[in-house]
This record gives C-alpha cells, sequence and structure tokens, in this order.
C-alpha cells in the first residue's frame, strides 16, 4: 500500500467514530498523515464517555424496537438481523487489535452480560413469543431462552420481581451472550494508539472553528488552539467530520450541495442512577422494555447493570431532556446558530409534522423525580426514592432533512454519513445504534470515500475483520466460529 500518493487527512472530533477512522486508516496506509483535532483535553468526553451513553453492545439480543410487527402480524427480523452481523463486526476489529496488542485489557472496555427483553400486559406477552419465534429461527438467536413464568423471571431479574404484585401477564427473553461496553474506555485506548504511530497527530484542547474549499480542491480547516490561544491553519485532502452533535454546524461550513435542506434538533438523555451496592448487587444484566405506543425508539425504557472499572452502577432510563446545546460542552446557540435560510422550512415542516414527538418532549421536560421514579417503579416496583439521583448524558442530535420519500421535514432515527461528491469529505450524523455499529460504519465511510483505493485494502482488512463482506446469519457453524474466537480475545468466555 506504500506505494500510494501520501495524503493529509484531518479526523475532526476524538470520540469512537474519528477514532475508529484513524485506526483503520493508519493499518492500511502508514504513510499517510493523520491529524486529529479535538476541542476538549481529552478524547471520548462527550456521547461516547461511559457516562454519557447506555453502553450497550446493541446486537439486537433484547431491544424490540429492532423488530417491528408487520400489518398482517409478523416480526420483521431483517433490521435485527443486520444490527447483530454489525457487533459482531465491530467484536471481529476489536479482537484483531487484542491480538496484535494494540490495546490491552479488553475486560476494561468490555464485558459479558446478559440482555433480556421484559413486557407487561397480554398484547406485549403475545408479541415477545412472536418475536421470540421468529428469531430462534436465524443462527444467531438460536440461544435466546422465552418465558412466562414468574418463577424464572425472579431468577433472571430479582430486583424486577421484587414486590411485583400485579396480576398483568408478564414474559421475558434472555440471552447470555450479551455485553456491556465502555465505549470511552474503547475511544480512549484507541486514540492512545494512534497517538502513537508515525504519521498521527492528535491534537486536544484545538477546535475546528471553519472549513473551507481551496482553490486546488484540497480542504483548508481553521483551528483554535486554546493551549496557546492562536488561530492555525491546515490543509487536508481528506476531512472526516465525527464531531458528534457538532457535526452539522461542521458540516454547514463546508458549503457543500449535500450540507444543505439539513438541520438538527438536540435532545438529552438523562439516566436514573443507583450507586448504592446493596441494590446494584441484585441485578445483573440490560433489561430493554418496550416503547409507549406510538413513541420514538429513543423511548424505550431499559435498566442496565454498568461497569465503570472497579465500579458498578445501575442505569435506568432514557428520560428526555431539550437544551440548546449541540454538545454537553456545547453553547446556547448552537441550535439558533445552525438554523440557515436553506434549512429554516426543514424545520418548520418537522416541527408542523411531529406534533406527538413535540408533545412527547415536553411532557418529558417537564416530568420531575416523582415521575421518573414512577416509571422506574413500573421496573423496580420497591425502587426507594433515596437510592437513584438523576444523571444528564450525552446529547442526540435529531436528524432533519428533506427527503423524496417523506417530502419536507422528515425526522431520521438512525445514524448517516453524509459526503462530498468528489469523496474529499464525510461527516457522520445522528447516534443510533451508534457506537456498537462504529466498525461497520467506519468500514462504509472506506468505501465510499476511497473507491479507488478500496479493492487493493480489502486483504488488510479482512486481516482485521477476517469475515468482513461474508453473511454469518446464513452460516450457524462459522458464526459460532467467529462468536468463540472473539470471545477468547476479548475475555467474553463466561457469556457463551
Ligand atoms: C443517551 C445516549 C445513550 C446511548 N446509548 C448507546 C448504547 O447503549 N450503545 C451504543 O452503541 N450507542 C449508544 N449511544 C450512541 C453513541 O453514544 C454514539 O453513537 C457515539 O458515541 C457517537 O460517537 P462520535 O464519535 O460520533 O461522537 P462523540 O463521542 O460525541 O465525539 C465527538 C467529539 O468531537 C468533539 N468536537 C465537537 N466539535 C468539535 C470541534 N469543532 N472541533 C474539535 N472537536 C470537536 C467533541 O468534543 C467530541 O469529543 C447513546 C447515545 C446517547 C446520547
Amino acid at each position: 500500500m506504500s506505494n500510494h500518493q501520501k495524503k493529509e487527512i484531518i479526523l475532526i472530533g476524538a470520540g469512537i467514530m474519528s477514532a475508529t477512522l484513524g485506526t483503520f486508516l493508519k493499518k492500511l496506509e502508514p504513510n499517510w498523515h493523520i491529524k486529529l483535532f479535538e476541542k476538549l483535553d481529552r478524547a471520548g468526553e462527550e456521547s461516547s464517555n461511559e457516562w454519557n451513553n447506555a453502553g450497550t453492545g446493541h446486537a439486537a439480543l433484547c431491544e424490540l424496537n429492532y423488530t417491528v410487527e408487520n400489518e398482517d402480524g409478523s416480526v420483521d427480523t431483517s433490521q435485527a438481523a443486520r444490527i447483530n452481523e454489525q457487533f459482531e463486526v465491530s467484536k471481529q476489529f476489536w479482537s484483531y487489535l487484542v491480538k496484535e496488542q494494540e490495546i490491552k485489557s479488553p475486560q476494561e472496555f468490555i464485558r459479558p452480560l446478559p440482555h433480556i427483553s421484559f413486557v407487561q400486559g397480554q398484547d406485549n406477552v403475545n408479541f415477545l413469543r412472536k418475536r421470540f419465534e421468529a428469531l430462534s429461527g436465524l443462527p444467531m438467536f438460536t440461544d435466546m431462552e422465552f418465558t412466562e413464568d414468574p418463577e424464572t423471571l425472579r431468577q433472571w431479574i430479582p430486583l424486577m420481581m421484587e414486590g411485583r404484585t400485579s396480576n398483568t401477564p408478564i414474559a421475558g427473553t434472555k440471552v447470555n451472550s450479551g455485553t456491556d461496553v465502555n465505549f470511552g474506555e474503547l475511544t480512549r485506548k484507541l486514540t492512545k494508539n494512534l497517538a502513537q504511530h508515525d504519521n498521527a497527530e492528535v491534537h486536544y484542547q484545538h477546535t475546528v472553528t471553519d472549513i473551507n474549499r481551496q482553490a486546488d480542491g484540497r480542504w483548508e480547516v481553521q483551528v483554535r488552539n486554546f493551549k496557546d490561544n492562536t488561530l492555525e491553519h491546515h490543509v487536508a485532502d481528506f476531512v472526516f467530520i465525527g464531531a458528534g452533535g457538532h457535526a452539522i454546524p461542521l458540516l454547514q461550513k463546508t458549503n457543500i450541495p449535500e450540507s444543505k435542506h439539513i438541520g438538527g434538533f438536540p435532545i438529552s438523555g438523562a439516566f436514573l442512577v443507583s450507586n448504592n451496592p446493596e441494590v446494584v448487587e441484585q441485578h445483573d444484566a440490560k433489561v430493554y422494555g418496550k416503547e409507549p405506543p406510538g413513541k420514538p425508539p429513543m423511548t424505550v425504557p431499559h435498566l442496565d447493570r454498568r461497569y465503570f472499572g472497579n465500579d458498578s452502577s445501575l442505569l435506568f432510563g432514557p428520560f428526555a431532556a431539550i437544551g440548546p446545546k449541540f454538545l454537553k460542552s456545547g453553547s446556547n446557540l448552537d441550535f439558533a446558530k445552525s438554523i440557515k435560510p436553506n434549512n429554516m422550512l426543514t424545520l418548520l415542516a418537522a416541527g408542523a409534522k411531529n406534533m406527538p414527538l413535540i408533545k412527547y418532549s415536553i411532557e418529558q421536560v417537564l416530568m420531575n423525580k416523582k415521575d421518573r421514579m414512577k416509571e422506574l417503579r413500573r421496573f423496580v416496583p420497591d425502587a426507594k426514592d433515596e437510592d437513584w439521583d438523576l444523571l444528564i448524558a450525552g446529547k442526540r442530535i435529531q436528524i432533519i432533512k428533506d427527503t423524496d420519500h417523506s417530502g419536507r421535514g422528515y425526522i431520521q432515527f438512525g445514524t448517516e454519513i453524509v459526503q462530498s461528491e468528489d469523496n474529499t469529505l464525510a461527516a457522520l450524523l445522528g447516534e443510533s445504534p451508534g457506537a456498537s455499529t462504529s466498525v461497520s460504519i467506519m468500514l462504509d465511510v472506506l468505501r465510499r470515500n476511497f473507491p479507488e483505493y478500496f479493492n487493493q485494502w480489502k486483504p488488510k482488512i479482512k486481516e482485521m475483520v477476517p469475515y468482513f463482506g461474508t453473511s454469518l446469519a446464513e452460516d450457524r457453524k462459522l458464526l459460532k466460529e467467529v462468536q468463540q474466537t472473539n470471545s477468547y480475545y476479548l475475555d467474553l468466555e463466561e457469556s457463551q
């Protein structure tokens, strides 16, 4: 690969996305020069931080919103299978990095933890049973167990069954091979490793303030160096905007046609957190419920055991909180500044079309601790006020754009890569399923933006992600082998 013409690459933001892309590029083209600029003083401090997200290794083992019920009553499993495969791709890449000793101590960023779905009410029980039947036909979900038996549920989720007196039908599914992922720690490990490479520079306290196309087609990136309060100008052949919530404002600075008619609406996540060891010890799983009818996927309630180094907590949520900032460390002017003549109608149309979402958001903002505890008690009937505190997590910026299929002001849930027509700049927008699928998303960034290199890179990519491009969904034996190899390197064996 070293005979390729040397390129200057700029990565904006030290979250999981830029850290993953930088790691790939260093392996594929060691001679290319990478500069990563991060406004804060260390990596993984915004959405990728362990306290700012739920740390679920999203593999569709428990998230009910990944299996939609069709009008004819059947359950669509295609999204669940895709997300499961994408998480397997992530685990292959992380395993490779551990095997090569590029990152060490995997238990510091990934831990085995059962993934459980829990539903209440006959309709939801019926749905869960149908979902279980549909999924258990697929190789990746064969280990899923289903129960309607309260005694079995008491063994799986004792904290949630204690004090449960109602006769409402309940049911659950369980997969032991789920994970809790500390994406903050993983981001820090990847970024530290990147910084040690020749030809890679990681600059903290450096905020990108402008991005302009030069006459020669390359990009001039303006950076405020807060260490010595100077303004710097750097030139790149390829720019990746991995700035999380701030990606939309930076994309707008580029003025590329693809940056028009897109807006973002900031919604913070909030969780109730318990650090009381007596409570924490009683719940060792991630338990996802069903979102209330007609509510967006981000409203799916879940109760998660979380591991932070040697400490452990329980998180319940997410609740939504609205504020004008695009990053936790952002400015109150972020949202107002993102409104431009080209996206004003887009944003207004989204507001008019999505009244239920707006109503839901307002209701969430008006919630007090008593209301939140009431929600929690649907999961943990005996929850005591004094054991739970409010934690404000990361920002989710809902992408709002005009589309051919849905017209003006369509709200898109999920992640999206926006790129310039000439493949010299790409931005990652959106949050879900997010960090878990960062490896597949960044492979997609590489495929779409470096088409002239991608075929030659394939052998090296296959060294890093051995089953890249192979559908594991169809091959039970191969899938088992891949899972076992990943579990070995990532120290997840007790979960299998
Ligand atoms: C409440 C919540 C729960 C979630 N739960 C999960 C989960 O359970 N599982 C999962 O897989 N995903 C989850 N996600 C999604 C996941 O956190 C994100 O998809 C992922 O962290 C995004 O990574 P990123 O690198 O794009 O952004 P970030 O981690 O936000 O990183 C962006 C970086 O860019 C920097 N930056 C911004 N502007 C500039 C600038 N102008 N100049 C320089 N640097 C800049 C920021 O400081 C930041 O460090 C959740 C998200 C939220 C909000």
